[in-house]
C-alpha cells in the first residue's frame, strides 16, 4: 500500500478539560503514514478518516506518551545544574535523555528533575478534522518526513 500524507487540525485537551495545545490559527499538522511521527493511538484513527471528518477521539495513556517510569525522576545538585536561576517548571535538554528534563522541585542545594515526557501517564482527548489526505511524494518517502506548510521546508 502506497504511503499517504495525512493533514489535520486538533486541539489537545487533556482529561480536566484543559486546554494543552491547538493548531487552530497556524498549519494544519501533516505526518507521513506509519513513520511514526505522532503517537500511535491518534494515527490510528486518523488513518481511517477521510479528508473533512471530524472526530472526538480518547487515547489512552499507553498508546499516547506512555506510563510514567518513576526511575526517571532524579535529584541532584543545584551547582551541577547548567543553568543556576532555575525555576520549577523549566526544561532543558541532555545526551542522556530523548526528553527534554522538567524541573519539578527545587530546595536550597537540590533539584527534582523529571525525564518522563510532560504527558506520560495521562488520557489525551484530541478533537482531530482532516485538511487534506493525499499520496506521498517519491521525495517525502525517501525523506522520512512530509514536505511543505505543516512540515518540512528545506
Ligand atoms: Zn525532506
Amino acid at each position: 500500500m502506497s504511503q499517504r500524507v495525512i493533514s489535520f487540525h486538533y486541539t489537545l485537551t487533556n482529561t480536566r478539560g484543559e486546554t494543552l495545545d491547538s493548531s487552530r490559527g497556524d498549519h494544519p499538522l501533516s505526518f507521513l503514514e506509519g513513520a511514526g511521527q505522532i503517537i500511535p493511538g491518534l494515527e490510528t484513527h486518523l488513518r481511517t478518516m477521510q479528508s473533512g471528518d471530524k472526530r472526538k477521539v480518547h487515547v489512552k495513556a499507553a498508546d499516547a506518551y506512555g506510563p510514567r517510569d518513576d526511575s526517571l525522576v532524579l535529584e541532584v545538585e543545584r551547582q551541577k545544574l547548567p543553568n543556576k536561576a532555575v525555576k520549577v517548571g523549566d526544561q532543558f535538554r541532555t545526551n542522556q535523555y530523548p526528553t527534554p528534563l522538567t524541573v519539578t522541585r527545587l530546595t536550597d542545594t537540590h533539584a527534582t528533575l523529571d525525564a518522563n515526557h510532560p504527558l506520560a501517564g495521562q488520557d489525551l482527548l484530541f478533537e482531530v478534522e482532516i485538511t487534506e489526505v493525499r499520496a506521498a511524494t517519491a521525495e517525502e518517502l525517501a525523506h522520512g518526513h512530509v514536505h511543505g506548510p505543516g512540515g518540512h521546508h528545506h
